[in-house]
């Protein structure tokens, strides 16, 4: 299965990926986590990324394009992969295009991780308080940005996959259990 997740920071992607990864046996490919991870590293891309990343704005489309097929080249994806984070602008959707004709692929579904704006802002504010995830990106300010930037580059790509077909609205309030079944309902759906 091949598949994209998107939704608004805060809309728990992180989390869903992570379960439907586990549960369908595919890589979650996340770009910000591997952004993070390389910042985190020190390596040559980590430095490029650093402060674009900390003020809340988009790395550029070519570089993140270049880190997911790079990362798709691992024997992991040959079956399928759930993209966390990319894309995320109309121009990256075309760049994932090209990658999927380069590899003769295509994608089954885009699921859209829907929540309003003020529980997008309750998340970030208890991730924050929680110790496991520290997040030089988290608080009220960075977030707003994020959720604006989020909004500007991201809507159009949804009526490009909307009228490919390929988007699946998800509600994404209630419990982490709520949101995976209806996960698991529309995915069900897409595989039979
Ligand atoms: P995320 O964890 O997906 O919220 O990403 C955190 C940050 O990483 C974003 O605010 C961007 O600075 C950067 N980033 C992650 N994915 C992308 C992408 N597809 N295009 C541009 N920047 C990205």
């Amino acid at each position: 299965m091949r598949l994209v997740i998107l939704g608004p920071p805060g809309a728990g992607k992180g989390t869903q990926a992570a379960r439907i990864s586990a549960t369908w046996g595919i890589p979650h490919v996340s770009t910000g986590a591997m952004l993070r991870e390389a910042i985190a590293e020190g390596t040559d891309l980590g430095r490029r990324v650093e402060d674009v990343m900390a003020r809340g704005h988009l790395v550029s489309d070519e570089l993140v394009a270049e880190v997911v097929e790079q990362r798709l080249r691992r024997d992991d994806a040959r079956k399928g992969y759930l993209l966390d984070g990319f894309p995320r602008t109309a121009a990256q959707t075309a760049l994932l295009d090209e990658i999927l004709a380069r590899r003769g692929e295509r994608l089954d579904a885009v699921l859209l991780l829907e929540i309003p704006e003020d529980v997008a802002i309750e998340r970030m504010q208890t991730r924050r308080k929680s110790s496991r995830e520290v997040r030089a990106d988290d608080n009220v300010e960075t977030f707003r940005e994020r959720l604006r930037v989020y909004t500007e580059k991201t809507q159009p790509m949804l009526e490009l996959y909307e009228k490919q077909g390929l988007l699946r609205r998800i509600d994404g309030t209630g419990s982490i259990d709520d949101v995976f079944g209806r996960i698991r309902a529309v995915l069900d759906g897409a595989a039979s």
